[in-house]
């Protein structure tokens, strides 16, 4: 595997783990990013808990969300949401899809997210809203057919955040970490946007400018390694991640039934 590769599967399975360190994913939810060497591909771990991915669990789809070769093992059903922003996004180098519980009071009534300090300025101000019923009508609610993840895809639009209303987030970065900065903390926000809700009256949004600026912060100071550090350290002591196995990926993630299976 060349270094390239293998670094980003390392920073990958870290982003998953970190993003279900803390909270944003659980069983459920994943981060992609665009392969390091061809951008008309991106890597998605395997169908795992994201808290348990491996650098060896990574597999490459191409644009359609098609694996580049059969990997033998189970696959995340709503890849689509990564492959279609890809498809569409040539800016955007990752992808984090979730069901954070933060958002879902938002998301049920379709109350606008607004950035509420400055670090929530990730998210955008009134970042748009997707229904899958508006276009698809009564489905099982996961983005899985590559129509429903091109319609999300044109819901992001130029966005970096898309809210799914009954569903989820979908959030974008301009790189793996950049993703993660931009998925906690308008997680945070949210959270802090919901309790304010409670306490009543009107939420006090960034203006516009204010936004802008501050959604800059990351770019412009030391945050984003601070901030990447200090979720690496809380990793760390959840466990860590294991290194890469020396033997090829789609060996090391072949569960050992299906090995058999095959031999039959
Ligand atoms: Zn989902």
């Amino acid at each position: 595997m060349a270094n390239t590769l293998k670094d980003a599967c390392a920073e990958l399975a870290l982003a998953n783990r970190m993003v279900a360190n803390e909270g944003i994913i659980d069983a459920f939810g994943h981060v992609s990013m665009r392969h390091p060497d061809n951008p008309g591909r991106y890597l998605l771990s395997r169908s795992r808990a994201p808290e348990l991915v491996t650098p060896d669990d990574f597999i490459e789809y191409d644009l359609e969300s098609q694996p580049a070769r059969d990997p033998g093992v189970g696959q995340y059903s709503e890849r689509v949401i990564h492959g279609e922003i890809y498809k569409a996004r040539a800016d955007v180098m990752s992808v984090c899809h979730h069901h954070c519980a933060a958002f879902m009071p938002l998301l049920a009534t379709g109350t606008d997210y607004v950035p509420i300090f400055h670090l929530g300025a990730v998210g955008g101000i009134k970042p748009p809203y997707w229904d899958q019923h508006d276009e698809f009508g009564d489905t099982n609610m996961l983005v899985i057919k590559p129509e429903e993840g091109a319609s999300l895809a044109r819901a992001l639009g130029s966005q970096w955040m898309v809210l799914m209303k009954r569903h989820g987030v979908t959030v974008a970065g301009t790189s793996v970490k950049d993703c993660v900065f931009r998925s906690i903390y308008s997680a945070r926000n949210a959270e802090y946007q919901v309790r304010a809700l409670t306490v009543g009256g009107s939420v006090a949004s960034l203006t516009p400018g204010e936004a802008e600026l501050a959604g800059q912060i990351s770019r412009k100071t030391t945050g984003l390694m601070r901030s990447w550090e200090y979720w690496s350290i809380r990793v760390a002591k959840a466990g860590g991640v294991p290194r890469a196995s020396k033997k090829p990926a789609k060996a090391a993630a072949k569960p050992r039934r299906l090995r058999k299976m095959r031999r039959r």
